[in-house]
């Protein structure tokens, strides 16, 4: 089974649309503790599919960020976030931006309805850093970055380091370290075919 590795901006699968999973599997499940470990050995609490390229409507979280806390581990396979109350600011960062930091306005209390690895299906009322990260991993899956949601002075004082990761990738790419976007494109759209109606 193929190794995931943790894709940093501007890969283009973190601005794919991603769709419904129709089919958990046994690749899918593999994938899953893959993005566990993937999530602990980089010290996050969340990491979506959309951030290991693969084009599903899926993500992994654990607030604690500690892997013995086991219980705390929780998938979440085509969610859905039905209500939303208040609104909070607090700081984010996200594994595809390492060392980038910025405040983010979400909603305080959520409801989330999802399915688990068992197929499932699930509903929580979700508060304080647990309701930020679902909100965070969830926007993954529409290809939105917490960057888009900073202040417009935030993303001016970002913007230099968002320069120097797309620098990288490009001669990254020019290397041929990491395939063209087309091609990382044409993957996306195999692997989307083959779990999703899409
Ligand atoms: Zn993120």
């Amino acid at each position: 089974m193929s190794d995931l590795q943790i894709a940093y901006f501007p890969h283009p699968a973190l601005r794919w649309k991603s769709k419904d999973v129709t089919r958990i599997d046994a690749q899918l499940k593999d994938w899953v503790g893959q993005m566990f470990e993937l999530m602990y050995a980089a010290r996050g609490i969340g990491l979506a599919a959309n951030q290991v390229a693969l084009p599903y409507r899926l993500f992994v979280i654990n607030p604690s960020g500690d892997p013995a806390e086991t219980e705390l581990e929780q998938v979440f396979i085509n969610p859905q976030i039905i209500k939303r109350n208040g609104s909070e600011d607090a700081e984010e960062g996200c594994l595809s931006l390492p060392e980038i930091f910025g405040p983010v306005t979400r909603a305080e209390r959520i409801t989330v309805e999802a399915f688990d690895l068992n197929g499932e299906e699930f509903a929580y009322e979700l508060g304080g850093i647990h309701a930020r990260v679902v909100q965070h991993e969830s926007d993954h899956l529409d290809g939105v970055m917490f960057t888009d949601k900073v202040a417009a002075e935030v993303l001016t004082e970002l913007q230099p380091l968002l320069d120097d990761m797309t620098a990288q990738m490009k001669r990254q790419q020019q290397d041929g370290q990491i395939a063209s976007d087309k091609e990382l494109r044409a993957e996306l759209q195999r692997l989307q075919a083959e779990r999703t109606d899409g």
